[in-house]
């Protein structure tokens, strides 16, 4: 499995430019406003900028906890990346 810096330098984002975090991981408080589809708070995806449909709350080193919004596709880009399905 890559790391996240790996996998978000893969898929071309700046991980200084996301959006810090609450610490409660598991929780990720505020999830859901980023990614519901009527929300006035809905983020854009951190790759490509269209309407983000997924959201990750991850620890980033020397960074703390950030948000990652993903639509459809770099949502599914990340993952397999991440887990190595796809080469680099
Ligand atoms: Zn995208």
């Amino acid at each position: 499995m890559r790391s996240e810096l790996e996998t978000l330098a893969h898929l071309g984002i700046n991980p200084d430019i996301l959006e810090s975090g609450p610490d409660d991981l598991v929780r990720a408080p505020g999830w859901r406003a980023r990614v519901y589809p009527d929300s006035p708070d809905r983020k854009a995806c951190s790759a490509c900028g269209v309407p983000a449909m997924a959201t990750r709350l991850v620890p980033l080193p020397d960074l703390g906890p950030r948000w990652i919004d993903y639509c459809r596709d770099h949502m599914i880009a990340g993952w397999r990346y991440r887990n190595g399905t796809v080469e680099p």
